[in-house]
């Protein structure tokens, strides 16, 4: 059995290693896709087999994919430019297609038909390029991720003013952690019959700013109110804290994006996957704990 993972060296790739660790899948089956083999050493030092791969050069895909029974595909992060991601993912599909791989599993976007945001017509041309290689595929289709609301250093100045900020307005979120979305992954490479599959790994339970305020208050056992404010005030403050321009920019169109409901939709396939996700509450534990400077 040997399982390729691109991405490897990332956020979601490493915690779907580590999950598949955890599941006692033989280090020695499992093969690290990468660019950089000395920001893997630490895969190498698990047992890992390293194999250089660039989502630009299909033929060091190609190579990198042979002899694979699973290719796990993350995608590119190059996302300044979807046109560029498209022919990186095009690479992806004509390798693992030239190289013969049996089944593929790829981390999409969720209910792609009906996003309005840009990505997500990335996503869903990458799941029509795969499908047209004719190899077995499981989508795996990911909301944004929970992190992206949780970043510690929000969580923490929250926590210590007793208020939170945001343009969400009371946009319900159906977003997992990137823990529990790696846990998804890891079930659908060690499983069976996932094939030819489309999962929407959203929650069955959707949680807001304002829940979000309160789970805060619980775990720093003081007062936290949930203030929205406008998409401007929103990228004010996030340049005075410190971001640049762009950045405050890309996280308020987000924001606007849940407070007019694009992430409202709930699911079951997250839940059928892993069982019970990861509560709020101990998301919110996780990032209050952090070290952030
Ligand atoms: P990440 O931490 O930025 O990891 C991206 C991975 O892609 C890294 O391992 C990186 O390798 C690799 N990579 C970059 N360019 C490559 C190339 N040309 N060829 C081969 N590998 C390349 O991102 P993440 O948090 O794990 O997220 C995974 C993907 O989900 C992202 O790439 C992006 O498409 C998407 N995403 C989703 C959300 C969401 O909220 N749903 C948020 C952010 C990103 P190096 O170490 O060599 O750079």
């Amino acid at each position: 059995m040997s399982i390729i993972i691109t991405g490897a060296t990332g956020q979601l790739g490493s915690r779907v290693i580590g999950q598949l660790l955890k599941q006692e899948v033989p280090a020695e089956h499992i093969v690290a896709l990468v660019r950089h083999p000395e920001k893997a050493a630490h895969l190498a030092e698990l047992g890992l087999e390293l194999r250089y791969g660039d989502y630009n050069d299909r033929f060091s895909l190609q190579s990198a994919f042979a002899g694979a029974d699973k290719l796990l595909f993350i995608p590119s992060p190059d996302a300044h430019d979807e046109t560029l991601r498209l022919l990186q993912h095009t690479h992806v599909a004509i390798a693992a297609r030239d190289a013969g791989v049996p089944h593929i599993v790829y981390y999409g976007y969720a209910f792609a038909e009906e996003s309005k945001l840009p990505l997500a017509a990335t996503h869903l041309l990458t799941e029509g390029i795969l499908r047209s290689t004719g190899i077995p595929y499981t989508f795996l289709r990911n909301p944004l991720y929970a992190d992206v609301f949780l970043d510690p250093q929000s969580l923490q100045a929250a926590a210590q003013y007793g208020t939170l900020k945001a343009n969400t307005g009371e946009g319900a979120i159906h977003s997992p952690s990137r823990y529990d979305l790696a846990r998804a992954g890891a079930a659908v490479l060690t499983g069976e019959g996932h094939e030819n599959k489309t999962y929407e790994l959203v929650l069955g339970r959707t949680w807001t700013f304002r829940e979000l305020a309160d789970a805060i208050a619980s775990v720093a056992g003081k007062p936290v109110g949930y203030e929205p404010i406008t998409s401007e005030e929103n990228q004010a403050l996030l340049v005075q804290a410190g971001l640049p321009k762009e950045v405050a920019g890309m996280l308020s169109g987000i924001n606007d994006f849940i407070a007019s409901g694009g992430s409202s939709r709930t699911g079951k396939d997250l839940e059928h996957l892993i069982g019970e996700p990861t509560p709020l509450q101990e998301l919110v534990r996780e990032g209050l704990a952090m070290k952030t400077s």
